[in-house]
């Protein structure tokens, strides 16, 4: 079978429209109405890796991972139906992922639209292999937003999808809790066993305390060893909860220090909510700092939670004995 398509020329221009589609350094695939391949030029051969005789004629699903097989047609139906114009896709959010004859997937920047021909209605996509942008790209936003000693968000990132969770909770009045982290007495930590011991405690606790939290939870590297992490839908009963449970572990916990034997931290907690949907984010993260700030005060290894009223309760706790 060949580009039946390109065949059609009637008003001589058809030559000049092939040598384009021959020649672009895009792939170029074209798709009937029944969602049949009807055109695939030498780009779309070497991104596919299919040639165009073997897939001429099939369907668009060849060229579609299995899992957006069933979605896609009725996206391609949707499109037709709509007339709607050119439309391009092309980054990490939002892009075409196809297959390739030999089973890998390549991920496509692609501007799609449709074209009336002597057959019908083809919708046509002019694809692109972005891959390795988008993996670029991938990383990029990673690595910016991680903290490099624990791998955890790092104190913008988690700011903004703090951010996020606190406009939610605001609008929907859902409810939202702040826990902040600060372990005690870590200069003597680092005094005693070292810098990197104490870089590894911080790992631990780090790995320890996310692990202990939802997945719905957003947990992140405050600075040095300060911690904070934020709990959607989570009143100050269910959070003091999570923090009590994270601080016994913690003092439970016996660190390893890699030779210096097993050491033990404790850490104080502060917890602050949004009060019923009405706190402003920076109120709140002032609560919780100011909570922390009295489990300092009281004799740290204690959660204390930020009642809103201005005053402070102290919860059963270990304390430093
Ligand atoms: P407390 O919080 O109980 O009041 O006492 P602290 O000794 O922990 O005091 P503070 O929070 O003021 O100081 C934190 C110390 O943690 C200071 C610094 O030596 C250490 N620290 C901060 N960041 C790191 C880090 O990335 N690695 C290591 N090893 N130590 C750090
Ligand atoms: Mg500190
Ligand atoms: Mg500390």
């Amino acid at each position: 079978m060949s580009d039946t398509l390109l065949d059609h020329d009637g008003d001589g221009s058809g030559e000049f429209f092939r040598h384009i589609v021959m020649e672009s350094a895009d792939a170029v695939v074209a798709i009937d109405l029944m969602q049949r391949i009807v055109l695939f030029n030498p780009a779309a051969e070497s991104v596919f890796g299919y040639r165009r005789e073997d897939i001429l004629g099939k369907p668009l699903e060849t060229l579609l991972p299995h899992r957006f097989r069933k979605g896609h047609a009725g996206k391609v139906e949707e499109f037709h139906a709509q007339q709607s114009p050119a439309r391009y896709m092309g980054d990490r959010k939002s892009h075409l992922v196809g297959l390739c004859a030999d089973g890998t997937e390549v991920m496509l920047g692609s501007t799609i639209l449709t074209v009336a021909t002597p057959q019908g209605p083809v919708m046509v996509a002019m694809l692109r292999d972005i891959s390795e942008r988008i993996r670029l790209q991938t990383e990029l936003a990673r690595l910016a937003s991680a903290d490099p000693l624990t791998g955890q968000l790092n104190r913008r990132a988690f700011l903004e999808s703090l951010d996020r969770e606190w406009q939610r909770a605001f609008r929907y009045k859902s409810g939202l809790s702040l826990v902040m982290f600060d372990l005690d007495h870590f200069k003597s930590v680092n005094d005693t066993f070292g810098h990197d011991a104490g870089d590894r405690v911080i790992c631990e606790f780090s790995d320890l305390a996310r692990g202990a939290l939802r997945d719905i939870d957003i947990f992140g590297r405050w600075g040095g060893e300060e911690f904070i992490a934020a709990l959607p839908h989570a009143d100050l009963r269910a959070a003091r909860v999570a923090a009590e449970r994270i601080r016994e572990a913690v003092a439970r916990r016996r660190f390893n220090a890699e030779g210096d034997g097993p050491l033990r931290v404790t850490v104080s907690i502060g917890v602050a909510d949004i009060r019923e949907g009405r706190s402003p984010l920076q109120q709140m993260i002032k609560d919780a700092d100011h909570a922390l700030y009295e489990a300092k005060n009281n004799g740290r290894n204690q959660v204390v939670i930020w009642n809103g009223a201005g005053s402070i309760r102290a919860l059963a706790s270990g304390g430093e004995g």
